[in-house]
């Protein structure tokens, strides 16, 4: 796949997982299809990559039985024409990112990663994860924790207090330097590295540093029914 041609020396492609069936939902279809105010949660994220000139294309990941509906009720009936493809995913996470550097190719010198069910990133923070990953070559968006955390046992006793200055809550997006990512994604699978819930993770697993900027409150992660209601207010008050 060939990047746009433009004047800003380097070139990105966002790669949005969107595979997951979202059983924690309930909601009897997966997560990413429900609608707030009549948009659908993964047409809303991709509007975040979508606006950002940063990003030259998009590739999508979706559960294999539903691509036909995302091609056409989601990128093509919400005017995305920054998505290259709609590709299905994996088991895990994990795959689905790695089907989607699969589908992207060669020709692009960053990746930058986004949850397919994180519909208030915004474009600017999307840049923040580029720029930072063009510096240090791993970056992702997190908050420093501001509650007091503590480890437990299985029961749910305590098992000690952490300090907290040291806490960030890490989300997407996360961007890397495509050639760092692809490697990361590529010995995981070839040595059976155990299962990561971010991409950072794997990075991390080969040495690379990664640098957190700021993320965003409002940046959550659509999981539960009420998660809804907050992107939808959101929306409003941003109206
Ligand atoms: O499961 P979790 O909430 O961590 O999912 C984060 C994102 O990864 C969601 O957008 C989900 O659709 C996606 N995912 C995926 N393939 C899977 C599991 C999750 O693309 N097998």
């Amino acid at each position: 796949m060939q990047p746009v041609k433009k004047d800003r020396k380097k070139s990105a492609v966002g790669i949005v997982p969107a595979a997951g069936l979202g059983i924690r939902m309930g909601a009897g279809r997966p997560k990413q299809f429900l609608e707030v105010k009549g948009v659908p949660v993964l047409a809303l994220t991709l509007r975040s990559l979508q606006e950002c000139d940063a990003v030259d294309r998009i590739i999508v990941t979706a559960p294999k039985e539903a691509l036909a509906h995302c091609r056409e009720e989601i990128v093509g009936k919400f005017g995305l024409d920054k998505v290259a493809a709609v590709v299905p995913g994996g088991r895990r996470r994990q795959d689905s990112v790695r089907r989607g550097l699969d589908a992207a190719g060669k020709g692009f010198d960053l990746a930058v990663i986004h949850d397919g069910v994180r519909p208030l990133a915004g474009c600017g923070l999307v840049e923040a994860v580029l720029h930072a990953a063009e510096e240090y070559g791993a970056a992702v968006a997190g908050l420093q924790a501001t509650e007091t955390v503590k480890e437990a046992d299985e029961s749910g006793c305590v098992l000690k207090t952490l300090d907290r200055s040291r806490i960030w809550l890490i989300q997407t997006p996360q961007a890397f330097s495509f050639e760092i990512i692809r490697q990361a994604h590529d010995r995981a699978e070839r040595e059976g590295w155990p299962e990561a819930t971010d991409d950072a993770a794997l990075v991390e697993q080969l040495g690379v540093p990664v640098k957190i900027v700021p993320g965003l409150r409002q940046n959550i992660k659509v999981t539960i029914p009420a998660d809804l209601e907050v992107v939808r207010l959101f929306l409003e008050k941003k109206e």
